[in-house]
Formats: structure tokens, C-alpha cells, sequence
């Protein structure tokens, strides 16, 4: 995932990195009052997880509060670079000698992570895409540590200057990185002032989404994003897409969920969701699961598709049976249960109001009658 700029930076500064002073700002109010603490001349930037902002208009240097509010209010709700402008970050304007290009990414051919440095940073780093020589490249070991002293000599054998400040950016950029599970960790521009620090003026961190389980505060950002029903999802252990249909859809398995979705549309029939409850099937997660479907009113049907194995199916039909006792039966569900206890779940499911149960293997049987129950023909 993207992490904001914002959180980024504050995460880089955290290893001793120096990042501009900066507030987040969601209103022209609010960026005036961050401009007022910078003594009034900043920087107003469009947070929105996509680089080249600069060029689109969307890094305003200002001279004063006022400026900053106006800035704010250009920039607040408009489109940049095909991203809604929601929010600013108002940062101390730096006066860089000059920009250089710095950064640490995956390199899956290699196995090896790679640091990258380029003397002539800037916005324009894509127009020296094509030139390797301008760029410097070291490739790490992954999970190794590399000593700040390896960092300098590499620095020095490339000609590079100020390879102290560098050595220590490049080797706690690194560090980072690996702490962050970063796939790609740029900075850029990576500015020198006049006293020979380096400063992060730009941070674009996207972390790796199978390492999330030991990145907490990511995790916590990820569930910010979450919609009502995409949160419910997780917290009853199931995978779900929304989809724009009028059919709530349970399988267990994804296979079996994506079949079951093609057998609605070839029937006509427009899928609300994609739900798969995977391997855990228990009363509380069957029974949150149906709620959650027919909590959407546009939901006219439901078809739920289980096979158990391990799972007792008693437990999803107990599951079921207390959903529908909350929301009603005013809407048809067919239910094609298989698999471990099946008698017992068909015998208390076929007992229910508007339940048609299946006890067959053909999944197409029971999509063609919840069409014809609701008077859908292909
Ligand atoms: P991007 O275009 O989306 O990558 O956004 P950046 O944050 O990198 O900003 C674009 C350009 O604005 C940078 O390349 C810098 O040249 C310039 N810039 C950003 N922050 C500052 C600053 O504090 N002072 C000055 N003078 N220029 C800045
Ligand atoms: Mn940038």
C-alpha cells in the first residue's frame, strides 16, 4: 500500500533523518494556521498518493499566511493528476543548493535490495530513466545490514561528494526501509542546503501488503479505509468485494464463489457481492455474514453455496436461521449445502420461511430457482 507523505516522513525522521517541519491541513483555515507557525513562508502541497504534483501544478511555494491560504483553497477539491485533492501538507519552504534523487526498492530479479542514487535529482528524474550512468546503484543483502563505512566507500568510488551526510542518509534510508518492509522507499528531491545537510523534501513509501500482519500502524491505516461492510468483513473472518448487484452470494471457497457468480449473470441475475467464508465456518460467522448482505436493501435475493468438509454444516444452517430470524424472510434465499452434517442443516433450513434448500451437486439448479423465484429470465 501507499503510505501519505505525511506518515512517511514522520516515520523517516524517526531514524534521525531530517524531513521539513509540516502540518497537515484540510482547509484554507487550517493551512493559514500552519503557514503562521512556519513564520509564513511555506511550502502548500496536494497530499495525494501519486508523484509529479510539482509539474501539475500542485506544490505551491508561498510567502505568507495569506498566500498559503489562498494556495489552499486553489488546490482543496480540485483534480490533480486524476486524484481529488482532500487534504495539504504545509511544510517550511527550503532553500535546496541542490536536489538529488535517493532511493531504496526491491529488486526481485536479483533478490537484492537496491540503493539508488542519482547527483541530478529533481522533478526530472524520468528524463534520466534512460541514462544508467547517472544513476548510481547498489544492491544489498536483503536482511543484512550494510555498515555505514561499506556506504561511504561505495559514495567515494563513485566521486560522489559529501559522502559523510550521504553515507549516513543512504545507510538509515536503508535501514528504514527494511524495518518498513518498503517495496519502494524514494526521496526525491533529496535536497542539500547551504550548510551541507540533507533534507527530504518528497517521500513516496509503498510498503508491501503480504508483510502488513507485522506493520501495526499500516494496519491501522488500512482499517481507516475500510467502508462499514468491508470492516464487518474482516471482522468476521471472510473475504468480500461489493459488487453493484441485487444478489447477496455466500460460497465457501473463492472458486466456488466465482462460479457461482457467473451462473447468476448467465441466469440473468446481478451479483451484490462476492463473499468466501474460507475454511472457519461457525454460527456467528454465517449468521453476521447474512445479516450483513440483507442489511443492504437493494439485496432482493440470496444464494448460498457451502461445501463442508471439516466444517460442520449444522453450524452455518443454525447460522443462517438466526440471520433470517432478525432480518425476515420477506426475501427468497436458496441455500445448496454439501458436505459434513448435511442432513441435520437441510432439516432445519427446510423448516424456514421462503429457504429453498438443494441437496445436490449441480449449482446451476438452485441459481435457476432463485431466478425463477424472482421472476428474472435470462
Ligand atoms: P512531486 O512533484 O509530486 O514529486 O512533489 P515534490 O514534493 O517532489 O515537489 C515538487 C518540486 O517542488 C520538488 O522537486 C522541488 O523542486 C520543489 N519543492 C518541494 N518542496 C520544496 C521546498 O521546501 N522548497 C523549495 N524551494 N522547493 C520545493
Ligand atoms: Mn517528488
Amino acid at each position: 500500500m501507499i503510505i501519505p507523505e505525511h506518515l512517511a516522513k514522520q516515520r523517516l525522521a524517526a531514524y534521525g533523518l531530517r524531513v521539513p517541519a509540516g502540518w497537515k491541513a484540510a482547509t484554507p483555515g487550517e493551512a493559514e494556521a500552519a503557514a503562521k507557525r512556519l513564520n509564513g513562508r511555506c511550502v502548500v502541497k496536494a497530499l495525494i498518493p501519486i508523484g509529479g504534483r510539482g509539474k501539475a501544478g500542485g506544490v505551491k511555494l508561498c510567502a505568507s499566511p495569506a498566500e498559503a491560504a489562498a494556495a489552499a483553497a486553489g488546490l482543496l477539491g480540485a483534480q490533480l493528476r486524476g486524484h481529488v485533492v482532500n487534504s495539504l501538507l504545509v511544510e517550511e519552504a527550503m532553500s535546496p543548493q541542490e536536489e538529488y534523487y535517493a532511493a531504496v526498492m526491491v529488486n526481485q530479479e536479483l533478490g537484492a535490495i537496491d540503493l539508488l542514487l542519482s547527483l541530478s535529482g529533481g522533478m526530472d528524474i524520468e528524463t534520466l530513466a534512460g541514462r544508467e550512468d547517472a544513476v548510481l546503484r547498489l544492491h544489498a543483502v536483503p536482511g543484512r545490514d550494510l555498515p555505514l563505512h561499506e556506504t561511504r566507500a561505495w559514495l567515494a568510488r563513485a566521486g560522489a561528494s559529501h559522502t559523510e551526510e550521504l553515507a549516513f542518509f543512504l545507510t538509515a534510508l536503508l535501514r528504514a526501509a527494511a524495518d518498513m518492509d518498503a517495496m519502494l522507499l524514494e526521496i526525491n528531491p533529496l535536497a542539500l542546503l547551504k550548510d551541507g545537510t540533507l533534507v527530504a523534501l518528497d517521500c513516496k513509501l509503498e510498503t508491501d501488503d503480504n508483510a502488513l500482519n507485522r506493520q501495526s500502524a499500516f494496519q491501522d491505516l488500512r482499517d481507516a479505509e475500510l467502508t462499514p461492510l468491508e470492516r464487518e468483513a474482516k471482522r468476521l473472518g471472510v473475504s468480500f468485494v461489493p459488487l453493484e448487484g441485487e444478489i447477496g452470494v455466500i460460497a465457501s471457497g473463492a472458486g466456488l464463489g466465482m462460479a457461482t457468480l457467473d451462473m447468476l449473470r448467465q441466469k440473468g441475475l446481478t451479483p451484490a457481492n462476492f463473499l468466501d467464508t474460507g475454511g472457519g465456518i461457525s454460527v456467528p460467522m454465517l449468521d453476521g455474514a447474512v445479516r450483513m448482505l440483507l442489511g443492504e436493501s437493494r439485496v432482493r435475493g440470496m444464494i448460498i453455496n457451502l461445501y463442508g468438509g471439516i466444517n460442520r454444516m449444522l453450524d452455518a444452517a443454525q447460522g443462517i436461521a438466526s440471520a433470517l430470524e432478525h432480518c425476515g424472510h420477506d426475501r427468497p434465499v436458496v441455500v445448496k449445502i454439501l458436505g459434513n452434517q448435511q442432513e441435520e442443516a437441510w432439516a432445519l433450513l427446510e423448516k424456514l420461511e421462503n429457504v429453498h434448500v438443494f441437496k445436490d451437486v449441480q449449482s446451476e439448479k438452485a441459481v435457476a430457482r432463485l431466478a425463477a423465484l424472482l421472476g428474472v429470465t435470462a
